[in-house]
């Protein structure tokens, strides 16, 4: 298996995390980027530019990115729906900015209320935009392993995707993983139908229990990008009840104990998820965060 030195870890728990459970006050959202600011992550989704009426979880976007700590060292991120969005994030002062499309139509307009075609037409905008604001643009491919409502997505058709964000100028691409359809072969038929020179980032859930073994199939050929959400925070779009984002520290965790680096602190992160685990009130699902690495030890029963 290829194994790369190092991993680039972005955490999405403020944006992707948050906006997918029920409100949460602005303090706590500061606190939450505020903490993950101090565990050594170089990458940090912190807000996203929606609609309020959309998305009300983020409607304090600007608010909160005033308040946080912005640690020099550190890559934060803002996502857009649309131009409107990559204009507010632009002149709150983002530097890195995601926009984002579906592979599938359905869950296009679901998203954002038109096609796909639609979405793509836009970029050419948004990439002159962004880059006249010395922006990057990254454009995430959400549903790239498989759509909730229309099922598998050819690879093909997410290549073409890639294709048009190109031609238009976009810097970086991400595969989404919206709601867990991912599973190893499926990473492998995507990477297989891919053909680009741009940096590509990897996004995977953990609905039904495949995000580690996508995260290993696809950093054996080659990517060394990937999301994750402390706490594994965020549910699941379309499956309620199902848990969302693979758990940062669960990654960490695993990735560390086979020697690939991440500069993050493995200690400090797992204290990051008990916050977020009070911030949204309810028990978080991820294993490091239950059971503390596999370095500590349990009393061993008296006889
Ligand atoms: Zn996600």
């Amino acid at each position: 298996m290829h194994q790369p030195e190092q991993v680039s870890i972005r955490e999405v728990a403020p944006r992707d995390g948050l906006q997918n459970e029920p409100p949460v006050p602005t303090e706590d959202k500061i606190r939450l980027v505020d903490a993950l600011s101090r565990t050594g992550l170089a990458r940090i989704e912190a807000v996203s530019f929606v609609h309020p009426e959309a998305v009300p979880q983020m409607a304090d976007a600007a608010e909160v990115w005033a308040a946080v700590e912005k640690h020099p060292g550190i890559h934060y991120s803002a996502l857009a729906p649309n131009l409107k969005g990559v204009q507010r994030a632009v002149d709150a002062g983002f530097s890195a900015i995601e926009v984002v499309v579906s592979a599938s139509d359905t869950h296009n307009r679901a998203n954002v209320g038109r096609t796909a075609a639609e979405s793509i037409a836009e970029f050419g905008d948004i990439v002159a935009l962004a880059h006249e604001n010395l922006a990057s643009v990254e454009a995430i491919i959400a549903t790239s392993f498989g759509c909730p409502f229309e099922g598998d997505v050819e690879p093909v058709r997410v290549a073409r995707i890639v294709d048009a964000a190109a031609e238009a100028g976009v810097d970086r691409i991400a595969f989404g993983d919206t709601t867990g359809m991912g599973t190893p072969r499926r990473v492998n038929d995507l990477l297989d139908a891919v053909e680009t020179d741009l940096p590509m980032l990897m996004h995977f859930h953990d609905t039904r229990g495949t995000a580690l073994a996508n995260l290993l199939t696809a950093m054996d050929r080659g990517i060394v990008e990937f999301d994750a959400s402390v706490g594994g925070i965020g549910g699941c779009p379309y499956a309620p009840g199902a848990s969302g984002n693979v758990a940062t520290e669960v990654v960490v965790h695993m990735l560390h104990d086979m020697g690939v680096e991440t500069g993050i602190d493995l200690d400090a992160l797992i204290d990051v998820a008990a916050l977020a685990e009070q911030i949204v009130g309810r028990e978080l699902e991820s294993g490091v965060l239950r059971a503390g690495p596999r370095t500590r030890l349990t009393q061993k029963p008296s006889t």
